[in-house]
């Protein structure tokens, strides 16, 4: 592990060297005159007076050498459509986008806000703005109208685009009435909204702000739009966390640190080599959609695959086929997803020519030990998870392959990424902790190129939220627990408000999650912590069955119950035994497929769970309600 420690190394002792040197990966219009300014923490500026532009380096750099190689491949199993664009034809359509954007008088500087589907028109977007250098805010397309409408007022965009409706599942989600109603709502008034229109639903947008694309994009067919050359520390975006936890904090980036730290994350961690081909099964709504499905295979000079639909339809054979027709070299999808595939057929995944996979990656939610066990033996290639948040934009915790292949253990995302400085920390005196012992998860000052440069609007927020002082320094938190063992691997143990105290043991649900997910008849499970008057709280689980039928009649299942708390009594003793457990169709998520503990632990204590921006299916609400009345 020499050559892995002595690389972390060398990034943590002389950052500004260790990151210079990645920055030639990128092309810079004007250099920068300093690599890291890091005299007023908790911020940083990073290559401070050099200008860059993001879509230059994700697509006119690569005009020359691969123009004609597929960019962008677009398949939705909604429509049964796949549309496929080149480098030169992806600038086309971003140049057209960006001409269209100028014309409605988006600006340097200005908000664009993004609610759009999966579809080739979100990536021209998010170019685009960053061709113009305005800020694109991109929102899950169909998020409920309220939560739109915070977004709108807080990112105060000049211009909204969208599309008639998405499609998941099977099911057109209308999106313009959430529009209308979210503009209706909002304090910010938008002027403009431009609308894709992919011919699935009526649009019912109000006449008065609507501009269609299409009439525009002939318009400017021709167009050419200069990159605007921005300062590496002008902002690229916002985006908005998941809101698993709370209120949503909106991550604010920058642009050169962002190409940098991306463009290198490519070689170390992903192994990406221009003219792969990658799929990302995420959504552009989500970080992981920002940074790879769409910048840094792009800036890398990759083929990128963006998918709309689900992994079972038409069905859960799906992806693997995908991966045989493209051939691709890359994946990266959620541990949700792969659970939804692991409760396929194994004969699907099979059936396909899996040969040109060279990895698969992980991110999102931890990854339990059953399936991470499942998917390594089914696959026979590298499945590397990673942890890292919407504020650090790529990973913080890897097996870097790129750098040293070190093996896997089961049940860690690895060890810690060059850049960060990882420390596990006690909660209460913020000493580091020592091998084996649980604490926070902490980054050192200064964070390193990439990762969010403050809350959008709000500096104080950023200050008061992440950054406090321990022993001395000024240390970041991820609000999750960790625990790092001899080698250097960190295991995360869950987020720091995930800890429950049943009668004085303190557990986090996690570990309990863990237990009952071992047991064979589980597919997915979650534990909250409920207010209880003699315990203080008590544990309450609610599980999904690999066989929903195995739980039909009452008589299996207590029979089951009794076998899930056995479970846990044997890997946490019966302290850690949860109150019920409960069987349900279906756990709320969020879109991005985080469970919502949130949601879960305000309906087993009565309580309203409140503003739910990003649930998946709202119906999974009902399925708990129902099942917490019925005792
Ligand atoms: P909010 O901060 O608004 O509550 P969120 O934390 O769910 O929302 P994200 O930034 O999308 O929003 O998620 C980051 C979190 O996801 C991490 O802090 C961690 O809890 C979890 N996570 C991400 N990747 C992994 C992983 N590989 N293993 C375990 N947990 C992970
Ligand atoms: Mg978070």
């Amino acid at each position: 592990m020499t050559r892995y420690r002595d690389f972390h190394r060398r990034s943590i002792d002389a950052p500004a060297e260790f990151w210079r040197a990645e920055a030639t990966r990128i092309h810079w219009e004007t250099p920068f005159h300093t690599v890291l300014d890091a005299s007023r923490p908790p911020f940083t500026r990073w290559f401070v007076g050099g200008r860059t532009n993001l879509c230059h380096n994700a697509l006119d750099r690569h005009l020359a050498t691969r123009g004609q190689q597929d960019a962008l491949v677009s398949v939705s199993t909604e429509t049964g459509i796949e549309r496929r664009f080149t480098y030169a034809e992806l600038y086309d359509e971003v140049n057209r986008m960006a001409a269209v954007m100028r014309s409605l008088g988006v600006a340097r500087g200005e908000r664009v806000l993004i609610y759009l589907p999966m579809i080739p028109e979100a990536v021209f977007a998010v170019l685009a703005c960053a061709r113009l250098g305005a800020i694109h805010s991109v929102v899950f397309g169909g998020f409920a109208a309220a939560s739109l409408a915070a977004r709108i007022d807080d990112a105060k965009p000049a211009l909204i685009v969208t599309a008639d409706a998405g499609a998941r599942g099977g099911k057109v989600i209308d999106y313009t009435p959430l529009v209308d109603e979210a503009l209706a709502r909002a304090e910010h008034k938008t002027a403009r909204v431009l609308l894709i229109d992919r011919q699935l639903a009526p649009e019912r947008l109000s006449a008065s702000y609507l501009v269609a694309y299409e009439p525009l994009r002939e318009q400017y067919f021709n167009a050419h739009v200069p990159c605007e050359w921005l300062e590496s520390n002008e902002s690229s975006y916002v985006l908005y966390t998941s809101g698993t936890t709370g209120r949503p904090k909106g991550v604010q980036r920058d642009v050169g640190g962002y190409a940098v730290a991306l463009a290198a994350s490519m070689e170390y961690i992903f192994e990406g080599r221009a003219g792969d081909t990658m799929f990302t099964a995420s959504d552009i709504g989500w970080v992981v959609g920002h940074s790879y499905i769409i910048y840094a295979p792009l800036i890398a000079g990759l083929t990128t695959v963006l998918y709309e639909g689900t992994p079972v339809r038409p069905d859960g054979g799906i992806w693997w086929r995908l991966v045989e027709q493209h051939k691709i070299n890359l994946m990266f999808t959620s541990p949700t997803a792969l659970r939804v595939l692991k409760k396929q057929d194994p004969a699907l995944m099979k059936a396909a020519d899996l040969s040109s996979l060279r990895a698969l990656f992980l991110a999102g939610e931890p990854l339990d030990e059953p399936t991470a066990a499942w998917i390594q033996d089914a696959l026979g290639k590298p499945v590397v998870d990673n942890y890292w948040q919407t504020e650090t934009g790529w990973p913080i915790i890897a097996i870097q392959r790129g750098v040293e292949a070190l093996p896997p253990k089961l049940g860690s995302p690895g060890v810690p990424v060059y850049g960060y400085n990882l420390a596990i920390r006690d909660a209460g005196s913020g000493e580091r902790c020592g091998p084996g012992e649980k604490g926070v998860v902490t980054l050192g000052y200064p964070l390193p190129p990439g990762c969010m440069t403050t809350v959008w609007g709000d500096d104080k927020r950023f200050v008061d939220t992440y950054w406090s002082e321990m022993a001395g320094e000024p240390v970041y938190s991820t609000f999750d627990w960790g625990i790092q063992d001899d080698d250097g691997y960190v295991s995360i143990l869950g987020r720091t408000d995930d800890v429950i105290n049943v009668a004085s043991h303190r557990f986090g649900t996690r570990e309990i999650e863990e237990a009952l997910s071992s047991h064979a008849a589980v597919a997915e499970v979650a534990v909250v912590g409920v207010a209880d008057a003699v315990k203080g709280q008590v544990p309450l689980a609610f599980v999904v069955l690999r066989d929903a039928q195995a739980a039909a009649a009452p008589d299996d299942r207590s029979k089951l119950e009794a076998a899930l708390l056995a479970t846990v009594d044997r890997y946490l003793g019966a302290v850690g035994r949860p109150a019920r457990v409960h069987f349900v169709a279906m756990l709320p998520k969020t879109r991005s497929g985080k469970l919502l503990r949130r949601a879960i632990a305000a309906l087993a204590e009565g309580r309203d769970p409140g503003d739910l921006p990003t649930i998946e299916d709202p119906a999974a609400l009902q399925i708990l309600r129902s099942v917490l009345e019925g005792g």
